[in-house]
C-alpha cells in the first residue's frame, strides 16, 4: 500500500500504476505511455493512457487522460503528476496551467520533454530512471517508429 504520512511519497509505488497504464494501452494497440495522478498521501485520484492510436486522437497523452479522468480539482498544487515518460511541451504546459509543483517520471532517456524548464520553473521533478519503461517504450518505438514519430513531430 501507498502510505506517506510522514515520510516521502512512494513515488516507485505511485510509477507501478502508471506503468500498468502503459501496458494497458500496448495490449490496446496504442503507445505505451502511462500516467496517474496522486494525493501527496498517496492515494489514487485518476490514470490513464495515451490513447492517440486508439482513438485517434493526438490529444490523448497519458498525462491529459489522467488529467481528465481526474474531473475538476479544487488545486493542484498538492496533486503528484506521475509518468512514464517525461512530460512533452504539451503536457509540460498542462502541468504550469494548473499548478502542479510535483511530476514523477519514469525516464527521459527516450525523450526529455520540458523537464528542464519544468525544473527552471521550480517545480519538482523527480526522474526515476526505471529500465523498464525505457525497455517498454523503446521496443516500441523500434517496431512501429512511424507512429513515434508522429507523436514526436506533434510534441515538438
Ligand atoms: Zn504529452
Amino acid at each position: 500500500m501507498l502510505k506517506a504520512e510522514h515520510t516521502t511519497p512512494d513515488y516507485a509505488a505511485m510509477l507501478r500504476v502508471a506503468i500498468e497504464e502503459a501496458r494497458a494501452g500496448l495490449a490496446e494497440g496504442g503507445i505505451p505511455i502511462g500516467a496517474a495522478i496522486f494525493r501527496a498521501d498517496g492515494s489514487l485520484v485518476s490514470r490513464g493512457h495515451n490513447r492517440r492510436v486508439q482513438q485517434d486522437d493526438p490529444s490523448i497523452h497519458g498525462e491529459t487522460d489522467a488529467f481528465r479522468r481526474a474531473g475538476r480539482q479544487k488545486s493542484y498544487r498538492d496533486l503528484i503528476m506521475v509518468t512514464t515518460l517525461a512530460p512533452c511541451f504539451y503536457c509540460s504546459g498542462l502541468v504550469r496551467q494548473f499548478g502542479f509543483q510535483t511530476v514523477v517520471v519514469g525516464e527521459s532517456r527516450t525523450f526529455q520533454g520540458g523537464i528542464e524548464e519544468l525544473r527552471e520553473q521550480g517545480i519538482n521533478v523527480i526522474d526515476l530512471d526505471s529500465a523498464e519503461c525505457v525497455e517498454m517504450l523503446t521496443g516500441y518505438i523500434s517496431a512501429r517508429p512511424e507512429v513515434w514519430n508522429e507523436d514526436i513531430d506533434v510534441a515538438e
